[in-house]
């Protein structure tokens, strides 16, 4: 659109507003650009002196198929889905993959299985066959450097420089950062994450980082849908807080069933995609009672279902916990269970399951997490804001790992093994919990942080905390191009 607008503004013409939501509807199916292109060339061919583009312009130039679209849909009015065949697959969900074991001895378990699933990850870089053990280190070899993998025992940022402390099970070494591109890489890492070093023994007895490496991602080749269908990403609905908004859900789901127009984005939504904190839960923060329009947890599960229950039935509907749900609050999360969320168990096109969670939908690759833990990646790396919790996404897909920050904020379960380490890099990788939307791409992986339908409360303006609500990602699985709708403009 942007460039179709151009265009016209370069050849000294303007888009009326109605030729200018007909530009809109037609963008997802035709060249917006080349119809304006056509539309001046028609004009000075024609010798029209009219600098205005209007919306009977365009229908001139307009291939026929697109005019029998036109006709039929006015005179059909109400919104008809499209026929899609559903093209589904839950290809893991944590409620599956919960093995606790008690204690010291589960993590011991959980991060040698974070180390070894870590190694695999990095063992398909380039120079990874140079790595060697932390033991078998040759201290008096000063002039090569020497590569090490392990875990992230301890951090330091300093004035000068970054220390970083270093395990990989055969030992553990301290090294510090001292050149200023080492030490950014440095202060990107995350507590207890992989890391890979290229270290260097001085003459005075330092070990220093020559290079810092995170297991990271290769750049990545996106698969997508054969068919336009549309996959809306949302979270945080805090249903039962009394800064739940109602009335911009309400619309919302009033959009879904065709009720608000926008025919050609609606007719081909299949899939919903809820990304934790369904509802507001109890006893979350201090004083959150008095925040709470709904006390008891059932209620509240009741009330998402009504509004759930009224979402067409065609559209398939996701849904995982996050850290106000009642389930367990340490990652991974089991879905939540049916004695809260029966009724949403009983309805066909709903999902429930667990954080995290992977889908695939035609063919696209869905990583869906709360987003607990980009609280702890803000905290620690310097820069970050929760303004832009995509970049902290990023983090956590260099870092090959959902929660790397362990003793934090975010609880993480002593487990047999770490299913948090991201092994499959996904297309869309979509979180939510910072009730902020950004859209963002890291080595074409689509970041998706989805925003909120809870206004803000008491709690978050103490915390300085100021949420976005009411905007949902749409994304077409065809182009993984994002579009979005504001439900709380469209309630004013
Ligand atoms: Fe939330
Ligand atoms: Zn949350």
């Amino acid at each position: 659109m942007a460039q179709a607008v151009k265009e016209a503004l370069s050849s000294g013409y303007q888009i009326h507003p109605q030729a200018f939501n007909f530009l809109l509807k037609l963008d997802m199916k035709t060249d917006v650009t080349d119809l304006v292109i056509k539309v001046v060339q028609a004009k000075i061919s024609s010798g029209d002196q009219q600098t205005i583009i209007i919306k009977e312009d365009l229908e001139k130039v307009l291939p026929p198929e697109f005019k029998e679209l036109e006709q039929s849909q006015t005179v059909m009015r109400t919104m008809v889905p499209e026929f899609i065949k559903p093209e589904f697959e839950i290809v893991k969900d944590a409620t599956n993959n919960i093995f606790p074991i008690e204690g010291l001895k589960g993590f011991q378990s959980l991060f040698r299985s974070r180390f070894d699933r870590l190694i695999k990850i990095i063992g398909k870089r380039p120079n990874s066959y140079q790595i060697r053990q932390i033991a078998s280190l040759k201290k008096d070899a000063p002039s090569t450097p020497q590569k090490i993998a392990g875990l992230v025992m301890n951090k330091k940022v300093k004035r000068t420089h970054v220390e970083l402390t270093v395990d990989d099970g055969s030992g553990r070494i301290k090294a510090i950062a001292l050149e200023d591109r080492v030490r950014r890489s440095a202060t990107e890492i995350c507590l207890d994450q992989m890391v890979v070093l290229d270290l260097q023994f001085s003459k005075k007895g330092l070990i220093v980082a020559k290079d810092i490496y995170s297991p990271d991602i290769p750049e990545h080749q996106p698969s997508t849908s054969k068919k336009v269908v549309y996959a809306i990403f949302t979270s945080d609905s805090h249903v039962g807080s009394k800064a739940f908004l109602f009335d911009a859900f309400n619309k919302f789901v009033l959009w879904l069933n065709g009720k608000s127009g926008d025919d050609l984005i609606v007719s081909r939504v299949k899939y919903l995609i809820i990304g934790g904190d369904l509802v507001d839960g109890i006893g979350i923060y201090p004083n959150q009672e008095k925040e709470l329009q709904e006390v008891n947890i059932h209620e509240q599960f009741k009330k998402l279902t009504q509004l759930i229950e009224q979402i067409p039935k065609h559209i398939i509907i996701f849904m995982i916990p996050g850290n106000h749900d009642p389930t367990r609050q340490a990652l991974p999360q089991p879905a939540v269970p049916e004695k809260y969320a029966g009724q949403l168990y009983s309805m066909e096109n709903v999902k429930m399951l667990g954080n995290p969670a992977y889908l695939n939908l035609h063919g696209v690759n869905i990583l869906v997490y709360h987003g607990t833990s980009l609280d702890d990646v803000v905290a620690m790396i310097p820069g970050l804001t929760f303004t832009k919790p995509a970049s902290a996404m990023k983090i956590l897909l260099k870092a090959r790992h959902l929660a790397p920050i362990y003793g934090g904020r975010t609880p993480i379960a002593p487990e047999r093994e770490d299913n948090l380490v991201i092994e499959e890099v996904p297309d869309i990788f979509h979180a939510g919990h910072v009730h902020t939307v950004d859209i963002d791409n890291y080595r074409n992986v689509l970041l998706i942080n989805s925003g909120t339908w809870q206004g803000q409360t008491l709690y978050q303006s103490n915390m300085g905390l100021s949420p976005i609500p009411g905007i949902v990602p749409i994304v077409n699985l065809a182009t993984l191009e994002v579009i979005s709708r504001n439900f709380v403009s469209m309630i004013k």
